[in-house]
């Protein structure tokens, strides 16, 4: 796992995120992290991100997780990103790579269902459960056929596994909240100086700009 990607595409003395020079102390025990980042870039997606060997395995989701089992989700992968993005809100200048705004819509902990996670994404099928506020229980990541078109942005689907946790409620337009700030993206956007209305093109009910 390697940062020189997500590093190279990032000038840190002008987008807020974090560079990932420093890596943080783990706190607490062994509980990996994982974060969902909706984010109001060139198209409105969800960052999935899962912690593995020290940096934050990604992929971008374009309609978000669903928890319709019957439902698959495309999820494309990106670069890596350091841990320390995981708490990142905010807004990353027009013009940057990935200029827009950034909700953290979800976070937790997960847990691989598998001895050998490592060989499991190798291999292309990870399964694993998501303890987080929004989405919780069993869920896979399958890499297609063929990868995608992308080499270095293979595709894979997001699905949930049948169980408690399923459900056809639609968790993106019912939960629209960033979870740590209570937020929609028109507030994020508006308390740090970003464009509200394409943030607001991201909320599920256009608002007016007044809270
Ligand atoms: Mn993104």
């Amino acid at each position: 796992m390697s940062l020189d990607t997500y590093r190279r595409k990032r000038r840190f003395d002008v987008t807020p995120e974090p560079s990932g020079e420093k890596k943080p102390a783990r706190k607490g025990g062994p509980a990996l992290i994982f974060v969902v980042q909706k984010h109001r870039a060139t198209q409105l997606h969800y960052d999935f991100r899962l912690e593995w060997n020290g940096v934050l395995l990604s992929w971008a989701v374009p309609k978000g997780p669903s928890l319709d089992p019957s439902v698959k989700r495309l999820a494309t992968q990106v670069e890596d990103h350091p841990i320390d993005y995981a708490p990142f809100e905010g807004v990353i200048p027009e013009g940057e790579y990935g200029g827009g705004t950034v909700m953290v819509w979800d976070k937790g902990t997960w847990e691989p269902e598998t001895d050998d996670p490592g060989a499991a994404l190798a291999k292309g099928e990870l399964k694993f459960t998501l303890h987080g506020k929004k989405l919780k229980g069993s869920w896979v990541l399958v890499r297609t056929r063929g990868f995608g078109k992308n080499p270095t942005h293979p595709s894979w689907l997001l699905i949930k596994h049948r169980d408690d946790c399923a459900s056809t409620e639609d968790v993106t337009a019912n939960e629209p909240y960033s979870v740590t700030t209570h937020r929609l993206l028109a507030d994020i956007a508006r308390d740090d100086g970003g464009d509200v209305a394409k943030a607001a093109s991201g909320d599920p009910t256009p608002r007016k700009a007044a809270r």
